[in-house]
């Protein structure tokens, strides 16, 4: 059993085919947060980005859907 205690480690999850990514930063290593980011139209676009503010991106498409994240 592995605890869950600790670092989050953002997994990105396909509902349709299964196909999961981790996502990290780049320059430190830390696991992304989730987040949203509002866009013009009102529209909410789903975005992974570093804790320590190296930037952000938005969360990766896997069979032209966004992949769900858990953490
Ligand atoms: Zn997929
Ligand atoms: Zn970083």
């Amino acid at each position: 059993m592995i605890s869950a205690g600790g670092g989050n480690m953002s997994t990105y999850e396909c509902s349709k085919c299964g196909m999961s990514v981790n996502a990290t930063c780049g320059k430190c290593n830390a696991p992304l947060a989730n987040d949203n980011l509002k866009v013009d139209g009102g529209k909410q676009v789903q975005i992974s980005k570093c804790p320590n503010n190296h930037g952000k991106i938005k969360s990766p498409l896997c069979c032209g859907q966004d992949m769900a994240c858990r953490t």
